[in-house]
């Protein structure tokens, strides 16, 4: 399409991609008095976050959740609503609209604070440089004092898998499918594996998740995830750990996929109506124009970065696209570090203190050192535990499933790590974050006074078991 003229419009900071990373720096930079653009080449702000990650992932959850609750708990809690039925369309709906409500506010939030959106494709045209090419064809050029990358991530692609619509998919595939499958099939038992593989076992398919290692959790600790993966099969999840995927075959009434033993030997088959592969994620640079400002992604696509800047004056990276944890919360905290940087402020991120959580019911959440990594780096640790049987808010709730474990510094007492399986975990690693953000020892969690009857007094009475006086088990 030919291109329109081409206004000049001078930014002090230009931000590409409108992710969580990407927004939130646009919001900072507005804050502080900068003349911010952010480029995004969706129809709507939020990213990968809110369009088809973390947002719509929830909304399925919390739902699917509720629909379980009432099939198996409402009688036992006297609750008589009659069978529980679900509503596919009314339940994507509701999920499309919280979805619709949150980019938004995303938008509301530009005004707000005077940050500009810049819809079309970005691309980087040199130093001080984005080019910007609307769906329309229409191209603007923007100059910059600073170029903010913050462009995200896409699923990594299984070789010898392709994907085909409504049968071999992604998460975003899985997010909207248009039926309960009879069988779906997961590979990867990571993050998404395990959260939408929850979401689709609750709503009433069978599901087996195929991984290629003998551990679920992506790196979680492995005690916990011995724990999880119990609590999972026991909802009627079936693993097949130590196996890879080797070739699909697409058909008419669904995918028959080979499978070997992760260290060799005798291949098998294994077929469902709708596989999902979720092996992870990969950065996302593609046509963004590295090659005019002589900037190099590493073997795995990757932007490196030294205190979110990338080789190149004036060009930062934050988020997915670059190394860390794939967060939104990560990416989140990363915005802001970099436009105080830009700002001439002291920003900092502490890599140590980024939580993971996995939102399955119960959940699982950590922050810090696992056993394991401990173990490695040869440090003395005590540990406390503390099982969510003995925490009497979650016995009357009917949630007993899980734990809480604190990890600490022999010498010092210093916390070192929380693991926690069990309800709200997400909720409850919040108070471990910042206790360790203030160098808490386990003896200052366990002596702080936690309200009855919550399922935080698990995590005191978990770190009262460091030095071994927990009270309530
Ligand atoms: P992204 O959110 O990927 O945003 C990048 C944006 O840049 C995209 O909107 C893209 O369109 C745009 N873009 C790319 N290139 C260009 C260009 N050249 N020009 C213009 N625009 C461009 N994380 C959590 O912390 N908690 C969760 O519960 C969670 N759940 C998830 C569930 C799922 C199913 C998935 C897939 C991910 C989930 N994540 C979760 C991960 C989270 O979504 C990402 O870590 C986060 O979105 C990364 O933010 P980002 O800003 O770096 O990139
Ligand atoms: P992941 O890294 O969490 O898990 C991928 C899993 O696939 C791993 O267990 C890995 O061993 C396995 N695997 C890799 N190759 C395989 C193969 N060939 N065969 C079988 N198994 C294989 O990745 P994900 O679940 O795809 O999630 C991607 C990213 O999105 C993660 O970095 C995660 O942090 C983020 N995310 C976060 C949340 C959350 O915070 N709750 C939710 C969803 C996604």
């Amino acid at each position: 399409m030919a291109e329109a003229a081409s206004p000049s419009t001078a930014y002090d900071v230009v931000i590409i991609g409108g992710g969580p990373g990407g927004y939130n720096a646009a919001i900072r930079a507005g804050q502080l008095g900068l003349k911010v653009a952010c480029v995004e080449m969706r129809d709507t702000l939020g990213g990968t976050c809110l369009n088809v990650g973390c947002m719509p992932s929830k909304a399925l959850l919390h739902a699917s959740e509720l629909f379980e609750v009432a099939g198996k708990e409402f009688a036992t809690l006297g609750i008589e609503v009659g069978e529980a039925r679900v509503n596919l369309p009314q339940m994507m709906k509701q999920k499309a609209d919280s979805v619709g409500q949150l980019t938004k506010g995303i938008e509301f939030l530009f005004k707000k604070n005077k940050a500009d959106w810049i819809k079309g494709k970005g691309r980087i045209t040199g130093p001080g440089a984005v080019e910007v090419t609307a769906a329309d064809g229409t191209v603007t050029q923007l100059t910059a004092r600073d170029i903010v990358i913050a462009t995200g991530s896409e699923p990594t692609p299984l070789p010898g898998v392709e994907f085909v619509e409504g049968k071999v998919i992604d998460s975003t595939g899985a997010l909207s499918l248009p039926a309960i499958p009879k069988h779906l099939i997961v590979v990867g038992a990571g993050v998404i594996g395990l959260e939408l593989g929850s979401v689709w076992r609750r709503l009433g398919a069978q599901v087996t998740v195929v991984e290629f290692l003998d551990k679920v959790g992506a790196g979680m600790d492995a005690e916990v995830a011995t724990a999880f993966q119990r609590g999972l099969t026991k909802q009627g999840m079936t693993f097949r750990m130590g196996t890879k995927v080797t070739a699909a075959k697409t058909g008419k009434d669904g995918v028959e996929l080979t499978l070997e033993p992760a260290a060799g030997g005798a291949a098998e088959t294994l077929k469902g109506d709708v596989v999902l592969v979720a092996i992870g994620r990969r950065p996302y640079t593609a046509g963004l124009g590295l090659e005019t400002v002589g900037i190099e992604t590493d073997k795995r696509g990757f932007l490196a970065n030294d205190h979110l800047k990338t080789g190149k004056d004036g060009i930062w990276v934050i988020g997915d696209v670059t190394t860390g944890p794939m967060l939104a919360h990560k990416a989140e905290e990363e915005a802001v570090a970099v436009i105080e940087y830009i700002a001439g402020k002291a920003g900092h991120v502490d890599y140590d203190l980024v939580p993971s959580v996995i939102y399955t019911g119960p959940e699982v959440a950590w922050v810090g050192k696992t056993e394991e990594q401990l173990k490695a780096a040869g440090v003395d640790f005590r540990k406390g535990k503390f099982p969510f049987t003995a925490n009497s808010r979650a016995k009357i709730n009917h949630e007993t499933e899980g734990f809480v474990k604190v990890l600490a510094d022999t010498k010092t007492d210093k916390v070192l790590g929380v693991h926690i399986y069990g309800p709200q975990a997400g909720e409850l690693i919040g108070e471990a974050c910042i206790a360790m953000a203030f160098g808490a020892s386990s003896e200052d969690i366990a002596r702080t006074c936690h309200a009855h009857p919550t399922r935080s007094e698990a995590v005191k009475q978990a770190a009262m078991g460091v030095d071994g006086w927990t009270m309530q088990a």
